[in-house]
Formats: structure tokens, sequence, C-alpha cells
């Protein structure tokens, strides 16, 4: 992934405010890829794992290792802020260039293989009714083969159990797609885990960061009479530098 420029976060943040989670992340994926820019269908086809493995690595390279993560304790409701190193997470865009290998369950007379979900994947599913609804689809959707005593088996057939049993087997074979964080609460000592949210966390500081520029443009172009794209051409520490001087 290449970093962000300052031009490539107003594009990008434009682009995205409007659109859902899973729209977005596809898009700030596409916003930080090296060139020659990647087709739509190649990004949505990138497992989970793989995708919020890109978007931390983009997340790096714009801002920097650390990572600001807002939390609530589930036991008190105390908001927590926490600063994640980035590099201590163990995630590794590199390792993450490989797609994972289909799954294969044995488990009594049933054998099922299948594959992670996609972006593509969830972006279907986040338009069912309902959890349930949602787990049908990417068992419908990543079933690659299934059999029951040596009979072919529709994926509509799984029993909820057996759905379950997949998703969590699917979850096992793309580490990257849930990254745990462990949580632990300063004022009631609550410790709990939640779920590593890269894209939410990705864009929570691409929106700070364009809000951030556009006042920078604001001030800059008033003040000397320049035109939005030569601002966006400077580097941040001239601009910081420039602003400084307008203020004094
Ligand atoms: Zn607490």
């Amino acid at each position: 992934m290449r970093a962000l420029s300052a031009r490539d976060l107003l594009l990008v943040w434009e682009q995205a405010e409007r659109q859902r989670p899973q729209e977005r992340a596809l898009a700030l994926l596409a916003a930080g890829w090296p060139e020659p820019a990647p087709a739509a269908a190649e990004l949505a086809a990138l497992s989970v794992g793989r995708r919020d493995a890109r978007l931390l690595a983009l997340y790096r390279q714009t801002f920097g290792p650390a990572l600001d993560l807002v939390a609530e304790c589930p036991a008190c409701r105390e908001p927590l802020e926490l600063a994640l190193d980035l590099d201590a997470l163990g995630v590794d865009a590199e390792v993450a260039a490989a797609e994972p290998e289909p799954v294969e369950i044995r488990e009594g007379g049933l054998r099922l293989v299948a594959r992670p979900p996609t972006a593509a994947d969830l972006n279907a599913a986040a338009a069912c009714a309902g959890v349930a609804a949602a787990r049908r689809l990417l068992a419908a959707r990543c079933v690659l083969a299934a059999e029951r005593d040596g009979e072919p088996l529709p994926p509509g057939a799984l029993s909820d159990e057996e759905i379950d049993l997949l998703s969590r087997r699917l979850a096992a074979s793309d580490p990257q797609a849930e990254v745990l964080l462990d949580l632990s609460c300063p004022a009631c000592g609550h410790a709990w885990q939640a779920l590593l949210d890269a894209a939410g966390c990705l864009w929570h500081e691409v929106d700070a960061a364009a809000r951030r520029l556009l006042r920078e443009v604001h001030v800059l172009a008033r003040g000397y009479g320049w035109r939005e794209a030569d601002v966006l051409a400077l580097s941040a520490r001239r601009r910081r530098t420039y602003l400084e001087m307008l203020a004094g």
C-alpha cells in the first residue's frame, strides 16, 4: 500500500462520506492501492482478513504506527481511550498477500469445502434481515462443495449447528479477519475482548485529517491568495509553518 497524499485524502473523503461501511472499506483500499489501479472486482474478492491487513498497512503508512481507539467499558460504561501500536499487533500486509486456502470440514457423515468470506460476500450479507439470514447467505455463497453420507447436499440444507461450525472454522482459517483486542477498564477493572474495526479506525482518521486539511486550505487561501491545489501540493511541514506565520 502507499501513503495517502493530501489530495488523495480529500478525494476519498468526499467519495466515501456517504457510503455504507463495506463500500467505504473498498474505497479506502482503492485510494491507497499501488499503481496500476485495481479493478473493483479484484478488491471485492479479497478475503476479509486480507482486506483488513491492507487497510491497517494503509493506516500505518499514512498516519504512523499509533492507532487511537475509543471504546466503552461494557460493565460500567466508562469511556476508554487507548493507543494501539500497529507494529506490535502482528498484522503483516506482506503475509497477507496470499489468499487463504479453502477449508475442509469432515464431521460425522458431513463433508464441506468452503472459502473464507470476501468483502463482496459481506456486502450481500449486510442486506439480509437479521444475523441468522446473513449467516445462511454467507454459507450459500462460500460453500464450494457439500456432501452428506456421500450424497451431494444443497447449502440450504445445512442445520444451524453446521452453519455455526462452518463460521468458526472459516474465521480460524483467515485469522486477520478477526483481530481481538484484550481491553481492561481502569475505572472498574472489568476485562473483555473487542474486535478491531480496521476500516472504521482508518475512516475515523481520514475524516479528521480531511476536515483539518480543509481548514488549512481555507486559512492559507484567504491569507495568501493561493489556490486549493497549490496548498495541497505543499508538505504538511510547510503548511504548518505558513499557518504559524499567518497567525504570528
Ligand atoms: Zn468499567
